[in-house]
């Protein structure tokens, strides 16, 4: 038995057998035929395509409810181009006079193609590029007999039950398996509050990140414990060690079901302070846990996902009945968070990203937004117009001056007229919040929250940009400090700016969801706190138990620690009161 250890996300523990991902890449080489052959390659070849198509079909029968309706458009055009005389009967004709195998006939005829559509003016035709390289790939792959190891689309394995083993996953790439009933993931990179682990808690997950050489260690099939908790994971162990695993996996299980008994409590802290438990969510598949644990309603709504694993933008009516479905649903305040991409978080269509860096310091979020009207516009008015159905509330990521809140107000207000314009409803009071994530708008929170309605501090990039640490990099993630002095002196100062103005101020960073946390923030002043609603029982037993009247003393000895151990024996007092 080996162990390996890394960074813990979740609180459960899996088992299950290892699925390795590899390289997807596929390379054909030019292979002379003699002639009495050319039949049985050209045979071969057709029935290569003949599979393809049935794999499509396939995929198209399997289409989940809540695949965007463009995934069965873009299924559909793949296989007309698998008819196209162009691909087909052109590669047959090359493997004909060339003399080469079908590998290598295809290839050429799809480099002539993308050639063909690389000097095309039009955007949408260049686009068709990729179009033709990924049926190319997915043909030779029944030519090769490659099976996809990748978490694309062209994996059609049966994952259910295994545990992915990556170098890293990209935040898109969780999505995927999320309908593929995995039981936990493990990677060599990755850090705790990536987004790729926050999706991963979502879905509760259980997974181990920056285990580096994870899968040198690893082969497919390996039996694993993954300890999201502890962050350990364990290859191939004996008998008596899964006996014990199997058993705390059993405790955990019986704790979460004890739990359950505080979801109709009111939550309240025991000197009577009345706080708000909400929650975030990246899709409408987590509205059940929502529902479930009674959350005050959704506090962070990441639409961001909405626009990922597809090659085109939601439209406005795609999106409008994406939020009207979760406003509907919740039936209590959602707010709606704007577009956050740009950093970690790529799209995989194209659009004008003038940002050359996925630097998390470039062109995201709002930032990208006011650049690219085109995209914000379309979503604004499915917000506004999904704000008819519930109460809604937009807010907007990553705001760093006062003149991005200026513009978007603008843009909002020009929205709205529109709207009125043609008779659209939509609810006019709509309240507009920012997220403080950056160490200039949490300083000037004053001066935005005479501007906006609400604040709501990000703590995961409010860390990463006040301690100059990249939130997906693991090579500096042991500087990750909720409790640097910095970091709580800025969430008091937000906190204290919302209070002075007298608007709300929540907390919707992953520190909301850690009971490490919660004292320390009910002792900043904190009254809303939104988290993923699997933690949402935990933080609320801590409200309950907690007398806030008792926190002063070892909050002024936190807050004024010297170092980081200081400020982390104060903080374990104050757990412990
Ligand atoms: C944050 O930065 O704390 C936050 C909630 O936003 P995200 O994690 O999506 O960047
Ligand atoms: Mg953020």
């Amino acid at each position: 038995m080996l162990s390996l250890f890394g960074s813990g996300i979740g609180r459960g523990i899996a088992i299950g057998p290892a699925y390795v991902l590899k390289n997807s890449d596929i390379e054909t080489t030019r292979i002379t035929i003699h002639a009495k052959d050319i039949n049985a390659e050209v045979k071969r070849f057709r029935k290569a395509v003949f599979e393809t198509e049935e794999k499509y079909k396939a995929l198209l029968k399997n289409l989940s409810k809540d695949a965007p309706k463009e995934s069965a458009a873009f299924i559909n055009a793949h296989l007309l181009m698998l008819k196209d005389p162009l691909l087909v009967d052109e590669s047959i004709k090359i493997i004909q006079k060339e003399l080469v195998n079908a590998e290598y006939a295809l290839q050429s005829q799809a480099d002539n193609l993308i050639a063909v559509f690389e000097k095309m003016e039009d955007n949408y035709l260049r686009e068709k590029r990729s179009d033709v390289q990924h049926i190319t790939n997915r043909i030779l792959r029944n030519l090769m007999g490659i099976v996809s190891h990748s978490l694309d689309e062209y994996n059609d394995e049966d994952l259910s039950g295994k545990v992915i083993v990556g170098r890293d996953l990209s935040p898109a790439e969780t999505m995927f398996v999320r309908d593929r009933k995995v039981v936990a993931f493990v990677t060599d990179l990755g850090s705790q509050i990536s987004h790729t682990a926050i999706v991963a808690r979502s879905m509760k997950l259980p997974a181990v990140v920056g285990l580096h050489g994870s899968s040198k260690y690893i082969s497919d099939n390996d039996l694993l414990v993954v300890d999201g908790l502890r962050g350990i994971i364990l290859i191939n162990p004996s008998d008596s060690v899964l006996k014990e695993y199997k058993k705390r996996a059993r405790k955990i299980r019986e704790r979460e079901k004890k739990l359950t008994t505080l979801i109709r409590k009111a939550s309240k802290t025991e000197d009577g302070e009345r706080i708000q438990l909400m929650a975030n969510i990246e899709t409408a598949k987590e509205l059940r846990e929502v529902n479930r644990v009674n959350a005050a309603g959704i506090g962070l709504y990441r639409t961001e996902y909405l626009f990922m694993n597809r090659n085109k933008a939601p439209t406005e009516k795609e999106q409008f009945q994406a939020y009207k479905r979760i406003v509907t649903n919740v039936e209590k305040p959602v707010v709606i968070r704007t577009l956050d991409i740009g950093g970690d978080k790529q799209l995989e269509f194209n659009y004008p990203n003038k940002s050359s860096s996925e630097s998390p310091l470039g062109l995201r979020a709002v930032r990208l937004c006011l650049n690219h009207v085109d995209l914000f516009k379309p979503q604004l008015r499915a917000i506004l117009r999904a704000s008819a159905y519930g109460k809604v509330s937009i807010m907007i990521p990553m705001v760093s001056n006062f003149d991005e809140i200026n513009q978007v107000l603008t843009i909002i207000k020009q929205t709205k007229t529109e709207l009125k314009q043609k008779n659209i409803p939509f609810d006019s009071r709509i309240k507009i919040g920012g997220m403080i994530e950056v160490p200039a708008a949490a300083i000037m929170a004053e001066i935005f929250a005479q501007k906006l309605d609400f604040l709501s501090i990000g703590t995961n990039d409010l860390i990463q940009y006040t301690l100059a640490i990249d939130r997906v990099d693991d090579a500096v993630n042991y500087l990750y400090d909720p409790i640097h002095p910095a970091v709580l002196q800025l969430i008091r100062h937000v906190i204290r700016a919302g209070e002075k103005a007298n608007i709300p101020v929540s907390l919707c960073g992953e520190m909301a969801g850690n009971v490490r946390y919660t004292r320390l923030l009910l002792g900043l002043g904190l009254k809303q706190f939104s988290m993923d609603a699997t933690y949402l029982l935990n933080v609320k037993e801590r409200v309950i138990a907690a007398d806030t009247s008792r926190f002063r003393y070892l909050m002024g000895k936190i807050m004024n620690a010297e170092n980081p151990t200081q400020a982390r024996d104060y903080l374990g007092k104050l757990n412990e009161l």
